[in-house]
């Protein structure tokens, strides 16, 4: 099959990869119907994240081809959503509500889902079924769930977003939009989106902002606090992965407030002593997007959200590299790859 690659920051082709295929009765192996590329590839693209020849993506919704001798709850075409952790879904942790911290573990993005085929592993823990094959027009929303969705409500849940809350969010990426989205749903009363982008300002509306802020820094805090009588919001959402957004989150945040944290920290360091008199909880890392799916499925289904309308570029998998581009250059929010 022909899938991505990344052989250097900037050079992603498509090129023949090789079909993968069940290594382990835990296995499944899905026909990608459709996959797309994520913010943090562009780390990698960038320079940011060393790289070299290296099968990419880690988002996907497919219908299952194959399964392994030991594969219980997903059959043969059955239409799948999965995160990009494969977990089991079994040990401690993920019973926890962790998959994306699985002592099992294994990273979609290892075995790059942008390609026809994907090996899936733990596939009982980490495919989720539809419950029928799904109306093309819902396979977008299907595919926001396998990461930017989940991600954005996990992001929305650790910042204590709930009835009556306020809650801002740093990031205007597709996962800062989606997690505007999610506060809603959660009850929340009042969404600040910070955002400069005229474009992404108007789409952070569309998803439920009811304010925003095109401030920065000093002045976004300042903007924030005029906002919410000085004291700062009880949740925060961060979801760049700078120390500028990371700092920006914290000192919006009121003492005794959350920041949930899912931008993927490169360069972040944080002062101990502000810190320590902030009085602020803080809680994120990679999300545990399984934790979320049957129900984010089920709302996707129902039709009760459409997180899919993030998606704001399509093209063939083949012009993968112009879609990285796009995402690059910041013209496209979030590319789906058609397969
Ligand atoms: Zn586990």
């Amino acid at each position: 099959m022909r899938g991505v690659v990344m052989h250097a920051p900037g050079d992603v082709r498509v090129e023949e990869r090789g079909d993968p295929a069940i290594l382990e009765p835990t296995d499944a192996l899905i026909r990608v119907s459709a996959t797309t590329i994520c913010g943090s590839d562009l780390w990698p693209y960038r320079g940011v994240e060393e790289v070299h020849d290296a099968p990419m993506g880690h988002e996907y919704v497919g219908v299952v081809e194959e399964v392994g001798a030991d594969v219980r709850t997903v059959k043969v075409g059955d239409f799948v959503v999965g995160s990009f952790w494969a977990s089991d879904n079994t040990c401690e942790i993920c019973r926890a509500g962790y998959q994306s911290h699985c002592v099992r573990r294994v990273p979609m993005g290892s075995l790059g889902t942008q390609a026809p085929l994907a090996r899936v592993p733990l596939a009982d823990g980490t495919l989720v079924a539809t419950p029928g094959m799904p109306d093309e027009d819902l396979i977008p929303s299907l595919l926001a769930a396998s990461d930017v969705l989940g991600t954005g409500w996990f992001a929305a849940e650790a910042a204590g977003a709930g009835p009556g809350r306020t809650v801002v969010v740093v990031g205007d990426g597709a996962v800062g939009l989606l997690a505007i989205l999610a506060a809603g749903r959660l009850g929340a009363q009042r969404v600040i989106a910070m955002s400069r982008h005229a474009d992404r300002r108007a789409l952070a509306r569309t998803f439920g902002a009811t304010d925003v802020v095109g401030e920065r820094g000093d002045e976004g805090v300042a903007r924030v606090k005029e906002l919410t009588d000085g004291l700062g919001a009880p949740c925060v959402v961060e979801a760049v992965g700078t120390q500028e957004s990371m700092m920006q989150a914290i000192r919006s945040t009121r003492p005794g407030g959350h920041v949930g944290y899912v931008g993927v920290g490169h360069g972040v360091s944080l002062p101990g002593m502000e810190l320590f008199f902030s009085g602020v909880h803080l809680h994120g890392g990679p999300a545990p997007v399984r934790r979320f799916l049957p129900d984010l499925i089920r709302l996707i289904w129902d039709r009760e959200i459409d997180p899919g309308t993030v998606f704001d570029l399509t093209l063939p998998l083949e012009r993968a590299a112009e879609g990285y581009r796009a995402m690059d250059e910041r013209r496209a929010v979030k590319v789906l790859l058609t397969v």
